[in-house]
């Protein structure tokens, strides 16, 4: 049905093409472009090898528009998915309206020298993408992404009125290493050494980053995981649903972090090791944060040892014909029984089966709209029924616990 160019062979590039590789007749033909080859070449081998079926792959650097427009004008895809780094977002995205083909990413464009979480770059965007009668689909992943589309179909659905929306992203999951992260180290550790950021009665609310004593935080007890502290952080997916889902007066996100994360991550922030700009070692110019993504566990080998479980969800509270109405909508994932299927942790897994129904919604016409949309503006009845079945099942629970006021 559709020819898809997929950039970045990391931990989530590897799930998304497994995954379309398992659909041939919606992913007829793909191709994996990465910066660095043989990560490629090691997906290519796998998919060969477990679903006896040939992918093409090349090398690419996505920050090069010509290097990009080159590649998809010789594969000559429908659409490109980026799961390279929000860096390359722009690249990629004038190398589609360059080219005339759809666009689909998991994560917001961030400017380099500064983690600046804000989606102006790429809505900037929309009249280019409408005047060539193509569809950029931005952060389809799972949060950004699946969090989104819970929120679409409650309004669509549920509720008359969502009054409040808190998005939990619990990992629960043990992967054996005394400090790592879960996704991109970089991107990862840009993004929760941060302020906390929420949104309440009109206005956004700055708090201390989940590293400051002062954090806000509290214990939630978990579907099938139990008890776990939840940190108030921003989450990019904050910053569109605020504008999409009419009379929101609160909206707020929390992830759990473990007392030895913590630690962790407190000591290298406090002497600098989380520091993004170039600093002077001996002469040679040199970005601390980059030194300790090149000593950290590449997230893409973690699934061998990982277990346990991730719970990742939204809670509303809301009103249907003048009653108030509380609903939990979740989805639980196993870390080792994603690495069966697709040699992965349940992160990657989490992000990059979104990723492939997001493309699968554009290649089959069912999101086929001119534009830039985050999605939560597209149905999100078709994407509901595919995550089960692509391993992604989800539950709708009334809730009856207590959150912070
Ligand atoms: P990885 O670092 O594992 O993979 C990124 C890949 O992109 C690497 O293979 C890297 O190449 C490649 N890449 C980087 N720069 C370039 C470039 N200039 N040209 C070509 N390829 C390049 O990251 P993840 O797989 O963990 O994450 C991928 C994306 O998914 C990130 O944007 C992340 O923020 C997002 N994400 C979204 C989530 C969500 O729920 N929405 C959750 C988790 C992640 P090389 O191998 O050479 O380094």
């Amino acid at each position: 049905m559709g020819k898809v160019l997929v950039i970045g062979a990391g931990g989530v590039g590897n799930v998304a093409v497994k995954k379309m590789a398992q659909l041939p007749e919606v992913f007829t033909d793909i191709c994996l472009a990465s910066r660095t080859l043989s990560k490629c070449e090691k997906i290519q081998s796998d998919i060969e090898k477990q679903y006896k079926r040939k992918i093409k792959i090349a090398q690419v650097d996505a920050d090069k528009v010509e290097e990009l427009v080159k590649l998809i004008e010789s594969f000559k895809p429908d659409m490109v998915v980026n799961l390279a780094l929000p860096y390359q977002n722009l690249t990629i995205m004038d190398a589609c309206v360059e080219t005339g083909v759809h666009y689909l990413d998991t994560a917001n464009y961030e400017p380099p020298e500064k983690p600046i979480f804000e989606y102006k770059w790429q809505w900037a965007y929309d009249d280019k993408f409408k005047n060539k009668n193509i569809t950029a689909i931005l952060g389809c992943g799972f949060d950004p992404g699946v969090t989104n589309v819970f929120c679409a179909y409650a309004q669509k659905h549920l509720f008359d009125e969502i009054k409040t929306i808190d998005i939990l992203d619990c990992n629960a999951g043990s992967h054996g290493y005394p400090f790592a992260t879960n996704f991109n180290p970089e991107i990862n550790l840009r993004e929760v050494t941060q302020n906390a950021k929420h949104w309440n009665k009109g206005k956004w609310i700055e708090s201390p980053p989940i590293l400051d004593p002062e954090s806000i935080h509290f214990t939630f007890k978990f579907p099938v995981v139990g008890k776990r502290e939840c940190y108030m952080l921003f989450h990019e997916e904050l910053e569109s649903l605020v504008k999409n889902i009419k009379g929101l007066e609160r909206i707020r996100f929390w992830m759990t972090f473990s007392d030895s994360y913590l630690t962790h991550l407190r000591v290298l922030h406090n002497l600098g090791i989380t520091r993004y700009d170039e600093i002077d070692v001996e002469g040679q110019k040199v970005v601390p944060l980059k030194v300790l993504k090149a000593l950290l566990p590449d997230p893409a080998t973690l699934g061998k040892n990982y277990k346990g479980k991730t719970v990742i969800g939204c809670i509303f509270d809301g009103f249907k014909k003048g009653k108030r109405k509380r609903i939990y909508i979740y989805n639980v994932c196993d870390h080792e029984e994603a690495y069966k299927e697709v040699q992965s942790q349940a992160i990657s897994y989490t992000t990059g089966v979104p990723a492939m129904i997001g493309a699968m919604m554009v290649l089959t016409g069912v999101w086929n709209k001119p534009g830039v949309w985050n999605i939560e503006q597209l149905d999100p009845d078709p994407f509901m029924e595919a995550l089960p079945k692509y391993g992604l099942p989800w539950k709708k629970v009334p809730f009856r616990g207590k959150l912070p006021d």
